[in-house]
């Protein structure tokens, strides 16, 4: 006899309101918010295709490109990372790729898995990319087709010199692959001067958007080496030429999977909202409150992990003082202010904090709660 499984008996969840200062998610807007409850409506639905046009020019300009090949992959950033590394790279490819943290050795198990040779340049955790090691990676493996580096790594709170690398990749003859997960909206990030071939991002950091969404670009040269594929993309999801047929066909739009409909308006949201503020006005807003976390941070002891010249506004790794219980100080500040720190990562697991200032969550108010939290939970 056929039994049903009974129905489990769960209420509504109904999270509080917390302050989200960690590595990401970050603090979502409220009006993102607002934005993602408005009805459904079909993905093919015509005011719905007027949307995602919009969507595309606002990718453009939070990316500063004119790449036609702008789209959001509908999964997070390691979608994004995926969607590069799968469409770009051939077995037997070689790329150069440059790790100082957690999600440039990401990219190198991309590398790989795509069959292809990863030769790697290592930096410490917390230093930035070194161009001169790059340089002389670059020139050691004429073979290299690519150089893929992480701009704004968010294990350590580095940031590294994309306009130098870009540059230097053009010089010998590569494409770059960069992640800009933690940068976009909160460093300046200019993907056409720079010459970037492919980029990839997350809503969930300083787009103040919900997780769930992966904004990516592809200059026309990477379009070209896309299209001169000696065989198809291994992952039929991923594949940017199937992909394209629902982003770029304007009102012949045809389907490819069902788009997350809700989502795309909460991004479309947070990119209004950036182009409201103005990239250079959302740079300098990072800037200035990295500057107010910093004074606090300072004054109660608090030893960054990252020397000054390369850390990144939006994600501040401190180190946590001796005798201090890392897991016990986070979990106070999430169940007395509501406030949710970021723990250390790989190598700094259980040695330092990561204090996010992005998007939305990059205000005074945030930072005063923080400091007094922090000064509170350590007396
Ligand atoms: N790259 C960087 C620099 C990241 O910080 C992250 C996530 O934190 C990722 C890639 C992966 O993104 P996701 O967790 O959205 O898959």
């Amino acid at each position: 006899m056929l039994q049903t499984i009974p129905a489990p008996k769960i209420d509504a969840f109904l999270p509080p309101r917390r302050i989200l200062m960690g590595p990401g998610p970050s603090d979502v807007h409220p009006q993102v918010l607002a934005a993602q409850a408005r009805p459904t409506v079909g993905h093919l639905d015509p005011l719905f295709i007027g949307m995602m046009d919009e969507l595309k020019q606002l990718l453009q300009y939070a990316f500063q490109t004119q790449n036609d090949m702008t789209l959001a992959v509908s999964a997070p950033g390691s979608a994004g990372m995926e969607t590069c590394f799968v469409n770009l790279l051939e077995p037997g490819d070689t790329v150069i790729v440059c790790r100082n943290g957690v999600f440039g050795e990401r990219m190198r198990q991309n590398v790989e898995r795509c069959g292809a040779t990863a030769i790697t340049v290592d930096n410490a955790w917390g230093e930035p990319v070194d161009p001169a090691a790059v340089e002389a990676a670059l020139k050691a493996n004429p073979q290299a087709k690519y150089l893929a580096f992480v701009h704004a790594e968010t294990s350590t709170g580095a940031l590294s010199d994309a306009k130098t690398l870009c540059a230097l990749a053009q010089q010998y003859d590569c494409l770059s692959i960069v992640d800009v997960v933690t940068s976009l909206g909160g460093v300046e990030l200019r993907v056409d001067d720079w010459g970037i071939d492919a980029i990839y991002s997350g809503s969930q950091k300083c787009l103040s958007c919900v997780p769930g969404l992966s904004p990516v670009s592809f200059s026309p040269k990477a379009v070209e080496r896309i299209k001169a594929r000696t065989r198809p993309v291994q992952s039929w999801f991923l594949d940017q030429s199937l992909v394209m047929s629902y982003w770029s066909g304007g009102a012949k739009r045809s389907y490819h999977h069902t788009a997350p409909v809700n989502a795309l308006y909460a991004l479309h949201e947070s990119l209004r909202l950036l182009a409201g503020e103005g990239l250079e006005q959302s740079w300098q807003r990072h800037k200035q409150m990295h500057e107010l976390l910093k004074q606090g941070l300072t004054t109660l002891g608090l030893e960054f992990v990252v020397a000054e010249p390369y850390r990144l506004p939006q994600l501040n790794s401190v180190y946590i003082p001796q005798g201090v219980d890392d897991a016990a100080v986070r979990k106070q500040l999430l169940a007395q202010y509501n406030l949710e720190i970021g723990a250390g990562l790989g190598e700094l697991a259980g040695k330092a904090w990561r204090i996010g200032l992005m998007g939305y969550a990059a205000r005074r108010e945030n930072i005063a709660l923080c400091i007094k939290a922090l000064e509170d939970v350590l007396a």
